[in-house]
């Protein structure tokens, strides 16, 4: 036996191997002694391989699904050996024969359908990353598949946006060719991910046989049907495809032809910006906290999980939009129906995750009963909303309800009992009535189990033990079972030795048994083995007819998470009072009475001061058709970063088709938002806060385009303050005048305020803040403006810092200050030159270091007072 497992295992590096044992799945070796550790199980030991003890751990069976979840929480991937052949067989072939075993199944964290593995309102994606070498650029695509639903969907990308795309989807598991995992160019990006990139042979991504990989897994002789693909995309899906049926080996998963997704048809969001705008998860990593949570009134799994990937995929076609608004309109404009709706929605089993279980054999019972629930279900929804004047969306939606074939549900309801099992081989999950024989055969059972009662009373009176009782256990069967100190009745006398057949005698207790009992036993465990073929054959039938109808059942399903979505959001616009946002192709971005969908929930639950709307104006002024930029300055705790936040999740909410948080709004579609906020550490990755802000920086002043928006906050904070100052500045003049974008900048730096003297589209705006007996009060009001100072003393104060230490601050201010009056910072509006040159400067070839440049080296700013460094500039300024 443990030649055969060394064999299995060596076949299954990577994985844990799971090694069916009876009622156990066994582990060995190094196997066992991780599992037990992760699993906090026992470690024993059995034989001896090459003179050492064999470590061995074991799951039972029955509780698996509880181990594997932990273990592939934990990262570890599980091979499922299971017994592939009776072990009657194996001794046919002799005593010493081992049954055969194969590995029927690779868990791993991409390919997971199991209930308890999966959790309902989070799709369950496994990715494949494939890179085509074609012409000058190499083509990236990916391919996502969730077996649990079926969804499969492909998409270009390049690399300056694959980390973004990869994020937006959020995989499980990515596979990647083995030769591209330690691709310098693709390195960050995996780097990023961790864990979840899974290399894998070059051989599954293989683009010459890529085409009739998939064309055989559908069973189509060509693609041409599908639609017109890439060759990158076509290898990315090939190799997902591959995986998955590396993966599950024997069974095949129901998936969806490939839908294509084209790049521009999704707003893009880059990576810093989902996470620290926590879309769906806090920075934390807490789904509590995230705008998604903030949001989310659905009813079903399958409306949680469509609701997720719209917002994580807002969209840039108005008309697509318009289309999501005006259901939810129309669940507003119904507001009983709308309820009605909800009520039917909330009995709605998972119905997708049902079906792929049943269609890889992994069903049972209960899941052909969430197939029957859901199909009531959708029937109830389809006539609640039959016969309406319905928005596309929802007319579509209630096309394919009204599609689902009668008969699968007809037959399931005769067949399926009330209370069903989990599995089906331990039977009972057929109604009385459903087929004739089936109930025959159980009133013979009932009937013997009555006999076996009746007998009890018999054997009592004969024997005069009034204890003595019938029992059952898996290994006698029914017996008799009288305790020890009454035993001499059972066996003393002829007639009662000829009557009584002894079978096992315990420390207290004697078991006998008689040929009556045995001759029932037998008949009861043949009518149960009988009853057990009859709806296993049953289950089968219904399995069939389930599967055979999996696609109007998935349009179905995906029917009635688009419903519970609209009715999820109209409730949450009504609850929240939220507005529909006029969404449209100009560069507007004008908000009336905002608010932060998150932080006002939070307040009112804390029943704290309302939230404070406020308005933001980014939309174009005048003949240019270029969006405005404000720059933000006020106190900290003011609620700068609230304002900023806030902006950019109406424009995502309004985007994904969802009403916003605002009394009005009117957004020119965004194609890409960018946010700089919050200093979120990278210090595991060996960057300082300054260096994370720079590189975000960076990437928003380099792919920012006139369609975008960005949100900056406090940039140049993590450094020397003029170090900061002039990287603000920079950066200001840079979007004014090379992004050309709708942006909003917070900053510390009051200095900034006066480039609105040389920059037409920016205004200032600051927080509004009251002063009163030496305290501030935060009035959370934008207005126009700027801050004319930090109060950053009295923020310090209310934070309780020693009233000594806040007296000296005081002191030093006073004279910092006095020595800016004499130099302010805002003479360099008159001395700079706009930023507009330098652009294309930088571009032109370069002769060597300039003098001035030269002189900029040798400068240690880090060590210089301000006085100092202005003194410096004016040198350098002299030098040109
Ligand atoms: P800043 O970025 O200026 O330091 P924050 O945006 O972090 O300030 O806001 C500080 C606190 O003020 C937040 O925790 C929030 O509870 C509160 N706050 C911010 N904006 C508002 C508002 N518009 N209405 C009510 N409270 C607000």
């Amino acid at each position: 036996m443990m030649e055969q497992y060394i064999e299995i295992k060596a076949a299954n590096p990577d994985s844990l191997l799971f090694y069916r044992m009876g009622d156990f799945y066994e582990l060995f070796f190094e196997d066992a002694v991780e599992a037990s550790r992760a699993l906090g199980i026992t470690l024993t030991k059995r034989g001896q391989h090459l003179g050492h003890d064999i470590p061995m751990c074991g799951v039972p069976v029955h509780a698996a699904d509880d181990y594997l979840q932990k273990l592939i929480a934990r990262g570890f991937r599980v091979a499922v050996c299971e017994q592939v052949e009776d072990p009657a067989e194996a001794k046919k072939r002799g005593s010493k024969s081992v049954v055969r075993r194969d590995v029927v199944r690779l868990v791993t964290p991409g390919t997971l359908t199991e209930e308890k593995l999966l959790s309902p309102s989070e799709t369950n994606y496994l990715m494949a990353l494939a890179r085509i070498r074609g012409g000058s650029t190499p083509l990236l695509a990916l391919a996502w598949i969730d077996i649990s639903t079926g969804i499969f969907r492909l998409a270009e990308t390049d690399e300056g946006r694959l980390l973004a795309d990869i994020l937006r989807i959020e995989p499980r598991e990515l596979i990647v060719p083995d030769t591209l995992f330690h691709d310098p160019e693709l390195k960050p990006a995996f780097d990023v991910l961790g864990r979840v990139v899974v290399p894998q042979p070059g051989v599954l991504f293989d683009s010459a046989t890529a085409e009739n990989r998939l064309a055989r897994y559908f069973g189509v002789g060509t693609l041409d049907g599908f639609g017109s693909f890439s060759r990158a995309e076509i290898a990315a899906a090939a190799a997902a495809v591959a995986y998955v049926e590396k993966t599950q080996i024997s069974e095949r998963p129901a998936l969806g032809l490939p839908e294509r997704q084209s790049a521009s048809s999704t707003l893009f969001i880059d990576p810093a910006t989902r996470a620290n705008l926590e879309l769906v998860k806090t920075l934390s990593g807490d789904r509590n906290g995230s705008l998604l949570k903030a949001i989310d009134r659905t009813v079903t799994g399958g409306g949680a999980r469509l609701l997720a990937e719209r917002l994580m995929s807002p969209l840039t076609e108005p008309a697509a939009i318009s289309a999501r608004q005006d259901s939810i309109a129309f669940m507003l404009s119904e507001s009983a129906l709308c309820e009605q709706l909800h009520d039917a929605l909330k009995r709605v089993p998972d119905m997708p995750r049902a079906l792929s279980r049943l269609a890889l054999d992994r069903g049972g019972p209960r899941d052909l009963g969430a197939i029957l629930y859901g199909l009531a279900s959708a029937r109830e929804v389809g006539e609640r909303l039959a016969g309406m004047l319905l928005p596309d969306e929802l007319a579509a939606a209630v096309e394919d309800l009204a599609a689902l074939p009668v008969s699968v549900g007809e037959l399931l309801a005769s067949m399926l009992a009330d209370d069903l099992p989990l599995l089906k081989r331990d039977g009972g999950f057929l109604r009385e009535g459903a087929i004739p024989e089936l109930d025959e055969i159980r009133a013979l059972r009932d009937q013997s189990r009555r006999v076996i009662a009746g007998l009890q009373l018999q054997y009592a009176e004969e024997t005069g033990i009034k204890s003595l009782k019938i029992k059952h256990n898996n290994v006698l069967g029914y017996f008799i079972e009288v305790t020890a100190g009454n035993a001499g009745a059972m066996t003393e006398g002829e007639a009662a030795k000829a009557r009584f057949i002894h079978r096992q005698t315990m420390a207290s207790a004697m078991r006998f048994t008689t040929t009556e009992l045995a001759d029932l036993e037998s008949r009861i465990a043949n009518a149960a083995g009988q009853a057990l073929t009859i709806e296993l054959e049953a289950f089968d039938r219904m399995l069939a007819a389930v599967v055979a109808a999996a696609e109007p059942i998935k349009a179905a399903a995906r029917a009635l998470a688009i419903i519970d979505v609209a009715a999820g959001l109209a409730t949450l616009a009504e609850e929240q009072g939220y507005c529909r946002p006029l969404v449209d192709d100009s560069r507007m971005f004008a908000i009336v009475a905002g608010r932060h969908p998150v932080v006002e929930q939070a307040l009112r639950r804390q029943a704290a001061s309302p939230f404070i709307a406020n308005d933001c104006n980014l939309s174009p002024d005048g003949s240019d058709d270029t969006g405005a930029i404000w720059l933000l300055t006020g106190p900290n705790m003011g609620g700068k970063s609230t304002f900023l936040r806030q902006n950019a999740l109406i424009a995502i909410m309004a985007q994904m088709g969802s009403f916003v948080p605002a009394g009005s709004a009117h957004i020119g579609i965004v194609d890409r938002l960018f946010s700089r906020v919050g200093a979120s550490d990278d210090l595991a990755r060996g960057r300082s806060t300054f260096m994370v802000e720079m590189v975000e920086t960076a990437a928003i002043l380099n792919q920012a385009t006139d369609r975008s928006l960005v949100i900056l906050d406090e940039i140049g904070r993590g450094t020397a303050t003029f170090d900061g100052l002039s990287i603000a500045w920079a950066a200001v003049e840079h979007l004014h005048e090379a992004n050309r974008c709708r942006s909003l900048f917070a900053t510390h730096f009051h200095e900034l305020t006066v480039l609105s003297e040389k920059l037409s589209r920016l205004s200032n705006v600051t927080m509004r803040v009251k002063e009163w007996d030496g305290d501030v009060i935060f009035l959370h009001e934008v207005g126009p403006g700027a801050a004319d100072r930090s109060y950053g003393i009295q923020v310090a104060r209310l934070a309780g810092l020693p009233a000594s230490v806040v007296a000296r601050a005081r002191d030093v201010l006073t004279r910092l200050e006095d020595a800016d009056r004499k130099n302010p910072a805002s003479s360099l509006i008159d001395d700079l030159p706009l930023f507009q040159v330098a652009v294309r400067r930088e571009e032109a070839p370069k002769s060597g270091p300039s003098k001035v440049e030269e002189a900029l080296k040798t400068l240690d700013l880090d060590d210089m007072t301000p006085r100092q460094a202005l003194d410096a500039l004016y040198d350098l300024k002299k030098q040109l």
